[in-house]
């Protein structure tokens, strides 16, 4: 059995040898841990290790958890499908929201944003599936939603997030969120960042551009549920 810390350094290690591989920057990279389904001392022992960025997919336990660990400087990233009546609690811990993918949970992010200072850095989700379960904008409705985020002044669009489905065919999924990406930039050159890879295809989804990997099991282990 490896330690967690040497997990992390070998994902890590991975990270840095395929961005070299790829001709990119370390420092274009946000590696995220998904601590979903591990308790808050897990955490902390993480944050012992360096990682400052946390993604969770629930917002009941999400909330426990970064209530736990609110004496540290954390950056937490909701990754999971939100529902719009958890969008003001998601809002009192996250800093970052990945699965924008309606418009009712748009008009609850504005309305939760509308008197803050600060922006919420969000992105659009994409669904790369026929499979409307799965959470996400489709391609043909993408463009002019996104728009409608990058309009709500509470709300800083990132650009786009996709979870590749698991059929496989990776590369081709990877291919065509990279090519949204491009489409988007066209029309709002700030949202350049692409939340995509995960354990079992970060290098695939950096050697397309990902800038933000969502790294759960590879790192934390398996998850209890
Ligand atoms: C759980 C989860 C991850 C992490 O998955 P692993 O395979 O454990 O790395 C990434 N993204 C989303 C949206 C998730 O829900």
């Amino acid at each position: 059995m490896s330690s967690l810390a040497e997990r992390l350094n070998a994902i890590d290690s991975r990270i840095t040898a395929s961005l070299q591989a790829n001709g990119r920057q370390a420092a274009s990279i946000t590696r995220i841990v998904v601590s979903k389904f591990h308790p808050s001392g897990l955490v902390r022992e993480l944050y012992s290790l360096g990682v400052r960025d946390f993604g969770e997919n629930r917002d009941q336990e999400a909330s426990a958890k970064a209530a736990e660990v609110d004496d540290l400087e954390l950056t937490w990233h909701f990754i999971g499908q939100l529902q719009s009546n958890k969008v003001k609690s998601v809002l009192e811990y996250a800093s970052v929201i990945h699965s924008v993918d309606r418009q009712s949970l748009l008009d609850a992010l504005i309305k939760q944003t509308g008197e803050r200072k600060k922006q919420v850095d969000v992105f659009v989700q994409v669904n790369l599936t026929e499979d409307p379960a799965r959470g996400g904008v489709n391609d043909s409705e993408l463009l002019g939603f996104a728009d409608s985020v990058a309009a709500a002044p509470g709300l800083r669009l990132l650009g786009l997030m996709a979870v590749a489905s698991l059929d496989g065919e990776e590369e081709r999924d990877f291919g065509k969120i990279a090519s949204l990406s491009e489409k988007l930039q066209a029309q709002h050159p700030d949202a350049k960042y692409l939340s995509a890879g995960m354990s079992n295809d970060f290098e695939l989804a950096l050697a397309y551009g990902a800038t933000h990997l969502r790294i759960g099991t590879a790192i934390t282990g398996n998850r209890a549920y």
